[in-house]
């Protein structure tokens, strides 16, 4: 038995046809995680979908009645890239479900997962790079709602920057910027002595959002998070295990939060069809780690979703995913 719970229903799965998103995955996940002894049927838990209301504490009214009544206008279905359905509106109302009850256990156990969400490109009034619904936005305002955190760290290791994130949850002060080399900007917010540490705040909710992606990559407008680290392509598992290093360093310097929200993507391999950087799945495993252990050695409940994973061999996905769990399991 796992010592935490894994947040799982079978309708995860994306009705997008035949689609680079393979929307399979959450099913696949689930049988390995099984089939391997990983995790045995107990140690899952089913989610119920999100209400409308929870919905809108990150998306505006106009838009979930749109996703609601199928009207979103041609341009809005197409920003999407994912075909509009009433099932596809369902399927993304239940992860968001899923990740308010990880968020949910992860507040009372320490550690979560969803076996799905993630999905960071959505914005409060329109869908992008196959998100309809921020569900991890939708999580943390819930459970800030509810008065169990006012303080949230956002850590996307996905290979794309979280634009949508940024945009519901725009850093308090603009972001400091560090020049390197080759051109690429790497932004930290601050240096630990101008901001204030966060946490005197009357109850209003903080969100910190540190994003490691593609600099030369999807979304074009990356929208300022509080750390944005934009890596070169084909950077390699030591130079990305370093720069994560110093990113959550520099976070944690500046800010304590309640909840940390991982989204690990599993889109930095180097077979990913949608990602220029140069991951292995071992250096994948060593970023979980890593961003397992800086939680845990500070005492942070960490909720995981998973966000995206286009391998050119599915299976190398669902085993990156796999070893998420794996190594959560290994630091218990
Ligand atoms: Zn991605």
């Amino acid at each position: 038995m796992l010592p935490f719970k894994l947040i799982y229903s079978d309708g995860y799965y994306l009705p997008i046809g035949a689609h680079v998103f393979p929307a399979e995955k959450y099913r696949l996940i689930h049988r390995h995680l099984l089939d391997t002894g990983i995790a045995e049927p107990g140690d899952f838990m089913t989610p119920q979908p999100a209400c409308d209301d929870d919905i809108r504490l990150v998306h505006t009214r106009e838009y979930v009645q749109k996703l609601k009544t199928c009207t979103l206008s041609a341009m809005e279905e197409l920003q999407m890239e994912v075909p509009y359905s009433p099932e596809l509106v369902k399927a993304f109302w239940l992860a968001a479900g899923g990740s308010i009850l990880a968020a949910d256990l992860a507040l009372r156990s320490g550690m979560a997962f969803n076996i799905g969400g993630g999905f960071h490109h959505a914005f409060p009034d329109h869908g992008e790079g196959f998100c309809v619904v921020h569900d991890v936005a939708v999580a943390i305002k819930r459970m800030h709602q509810e008065g169990k955190i006012t303080r949230a760290m956002t850590v996307d290791l996905d290979v794309h920057n979280g634009n949508g994130t940024a945009a519901i949850f725009p850093p308090k002060k603009k972001p400091g910027s560090l020049p390197s080399a080759g051109g690429i900007r790497h932004d930290l917010r601050g240096n630990g002595r101008d901001l204030d540490m966060l946490g005197a705040s009357d109850g209003e909710l903080e969100v910190f959002t540190i994003s490691l992606h593609q600099a030369h990559n999807y979304p074009v407008y990356k929208p300022p998070s509080s750390i944005d680290v934009h890596l070169p392509d084909a950077t390699n598992d030591e130079e990305y295990l370093g720069w994560l290093d110093q990113a959550l360093s520099s976070a944690f310097r500046n800010f304590e939060p309640e909840l940390l929200c991982y989204m690990a993507g599993a889109d930095p391999y180097k077979e990913d069809q949608l990602g220029g950087l140069a991951l292995t799945i071992e250096g994948l495993k060593r970023r979980d780690e890593l961003v397992m252990k800086v939680a845990k050695a500070r005492g942070v409940p960490v909720m995981v979703t998973f966000a995206g994973g286009y391998a050119r061999k599915v299976e190398d996905t669902v085993t990156i995913h796999c070893n998420t769990v794996v190594a959560a399991k290994e630091l218990a």
